[in-house]
Formats: C-alpha cells, sequence, structure tokens
C-alpha cells in the first residue's frame, strides 16, 4: 500500500516538475541577462518586493503551489493547474496538432495554450495588477516546461513517467531523468556541485556558441504565430522531433517503451548532455523575447492611449473656444 501510494505520488510530483528546480531557475536566470532596461523595471513592478526583480526566485512558483509536499493545505485550489505544464501527443506521432492534442477550438488546457493565454493577460494593460503578475509568473514557468522535451511527450507513457529503467545504475523513469537527474550529474561531476559555476558556464555558451542563434530563436517562422512572439507550436515540435529521434531511444537507438526496463549510461548522457543543454538556453532566449517584445508594445500602447487622451483634450478646448468666439 505505502509502496503503491510512494510511486504514485513520485510519478504525480514529477509529472508537473518540469525542468526541476536547479533547471528553472537556470533558464530564468539566463533570460535576465537578455532583458532590456524598461522589461527589467517591468519585472520588478510585477513580481512581489522580496524578489527585487529576480525571475530565477519564482521559477519554481507554478511547482511549489500545486504539490501537497510544498503547499499541503492549500494545493487542493491550484490543481485547475496541473494540465497547463505539459502536453502529450499520440505514440510515435512526430509532429503537433493544436485541435488533436490540446481540444484548441474549446478548453486549450495544456502548456501551448496556457503560453498563448498568459502572454495575453500580460500584455494587457487593462488587466489588473494581481492578474498580470500571476501571468508573469506563470509565464516564466511555463517557458521553461516548453523546453523540456518530455513535456511534448507521448500520451501513453505519459511523457516518460510511465518507461522506467536505471540511469547509471539508479532507478528512476526517464521523464525523472530529464527534469533532474542529468543536470545534477553534470554540476556534480564538472562543476564541483555548484550551480552557480554551471550557471555562469551556460551563460558562456550563450554568449559564444549560441550567439549567432538568437536572433532567430526569438523570432517566429511565420505570421500565425502570436505577435508577442510566443511560438509555442515552433517550441513544441522542436520537442517532438527530438523526443523521436534521440530522447525516446536507448543506447542502441531502440525505442523506449514502458514494457522493458532501461539501463542508460555514459553513451545515452555524452550524446544528450549538449540537446539539454540547447534547451536550457533556448528557453530563456524565448522568455526574455516575450517579456521584452510585451514591455515594447506596451510602450506603444500607453503611447497611442496617451496621443488619444491629448487629441480628447485639444478637441474639448478646440471646442470650448469655438463657443466662446461664437457667443
Ligand atoms: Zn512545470
Amino acid at each position: 500500500m505505502f509502496f503503491a501510494f510512494f510511486i504514485l505520488s513520485s510519478i504525480y510530483i514529477s509529472k508537473v516538475n518540469g525542468w526541476g528546480v536547479t533547471g528553472h531557475a537556470l533558464v530564468a536566470k539566463l533570460a535576465q541577462t537578455m532583458l532590456t532596461k524598461e522589461s527589467e523595471k517591468f519585472v520588478r513592478n510585477y513580481l512581489p518586493w522580496y524578489t527585487i526583480g529576480n525571475l530565477s526566485m519564482l521559477a519554481s512558483w507554478p511547482d511549489i503551489i500545486v504539490s501537497p509536499n510544498t503547499n499541503p493545505i492549500d494545493y487542493l485550489n491550484w490543481l485547475w493547474s496541473r494540465e497547463l505544464h505539459y502536453v502529450n501527443v499520440p505514440d510515435w506521432t512526430c509532429n503537433y496538432d493544436r485541435n488533436r492534442d490540446c481540444n484548441w477550438t474549446s478548453r486549450q488546457r495544456c502548456v501551448d495554450g496556457a503560453i498563448q493565454n498568459y502572454t495575453k493577460q500580460l500584455a494587457d494593460i487593462n488587466q489588473d495588477n494581481i492578474q498580470r503578475q500571476e501571468a508573469l509568473k506563470f509565464l516564466v514557468h511555463f517557458i521553461g516546461d516548453i523546453h523540456q522535451p518530455l513535456h511534448a511527450g507521448f500520451v501513453g507513457d505519459k511523457g516518460g513517467n510511465l518507461i522506467r529503467g536505471n540511469f547509471f545504475d539508479k532507478p528512476t523513469n526517464l521523464h525523472a531523468l530529464w527534469d533532474q537527474l542529468m543536470i545534477e550529474r553534470r554540476i556534480l561531476l564538472d562543476f564541483q556541485n555548484d550551480e552557480n559555476k554551471y550557471y555562469d558556464y551556460l551563460f558562456n555558451l550563450l554568449q559564444t556558441t549560441y550567439a549567432h542563434n538568437i536572433s532567430q530563436w526569438s523570432k517566429c517562422p511565420s505570421d500565425e504565430e502570436s505577435h508577442y512572439v510566443a511560438c509555442s507550436t515552433v517550441w513544441i515540435n522542436e520537442n517532438i522531433e527530438l523526443n523521436c529521434a534521440y530522447i525516446y531511444r536507448d543506447e542502441d537507438n531502440k525505442p523506449m517503451n514502458i514494457s522493458y526496463e532501461f539501463r542508460l549510461g555514459e553513451t545515452y548522457y555524452n550524446t544528450r548532455i549538449g540537446i539539454l543543454e540547447q534547451r536550457l538556453i533556448q528557453g530563456s532566449v524565448r522568455l526574455s523575447g516575450v517579456i521584452n517584445k510585451i514591455v515594447k508594445l506596451q510602450k506603444h500602447e500607453h503611447h497611442r492611449k496617451k496621443n488619444n487622451d491629448y487629441s480628447f483634450v485639444s478637441y474639448v478646448i478646440l471646442f470650448v473656444e469655438n463657443l466662446i468666439n461664437n457667443y
């Protein structure tokens, strides 16, 4: 009984964890370095005062509120948000279809719908501050989640949660391996278990190896995508391509599934850790891109409103002047 509960709760926790606390913090901290001055001001305005505008401090908030371990009394009130952390596609279907996978015409309750919805809320100057603060906190997290390939995994194995096996002889499941175990191993072996050293390394990668990719990663390739540059369907399709080619394949290139236990080690780790790091960096580029774009559009919107107000005031003055003159 206890064992069954343990398995269930570990599935439940890993299901919503996204990158795990470290991965989410890394994405947010990298994104912070690419914010414009105006965006820095904007996030400081919308995040609680104690964060001093640090996105990374609240990057795991949507995981914390929904877990009975970290929010034992209130988590039930947030259960509605659980399905917003991911999307699933039919097994070995190597593309994403909004209607099929996220019920686009009605509910849109998946990470794609969540990102579209919260970018709109954050950009809407008519929303109240509390709504916009919540939208920002969800967005920071979900743009991280959507770059973890198994957050767009196969439905039959619940994004890799039901595929079990061993990673360097440690029992785990495929989803947890991508959420946490690979990052933990990397930091432990190559960065003296120091997350800050790993952050410095990724920051350097962003500025060197990936510097020429930033502008392309910051854009939506087609006009159909959101004008807030939140091209979530593109990001999901990137995951699915990776899933079919690498993530769901073992060291002999054999597809992994729920019916056999995987044994993964050096080969899988060495050939996939670069993919994982690129996804963290892409997540940060997209997150900063979306915030910068929203702040820019909002500035235009304020200008427009101000100009309209001015033209209204000058219209009233003219009208009154006319009245006086005629009188
Ligand atoms: Zn999540």
